[in-house]
């Protein structure tokens, strides 16, 4: 029996912040660790 994608998925770990430790919505095109926060507060 196969596993759909979205139970693929489902499967992953949450990916988390390293910096925050806030759980991040998964985003295919994402290779970022940090979430958008702190990504934006690192240009300051
Ligand atoms: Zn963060």
């Amino acid at each position: 029996m196969l596993m759909s994608p979205v139970e693929f998925f489902r499967n992953l770990p949450k990916k988390e912040c390293t910096k925050c430790g806030k759980h991040m919505q998964e985003q295919a095109e994402s290779y970022l660790m940090d979430c958008d926060q702190c990504n934006s507060k690192k240009e300051e």
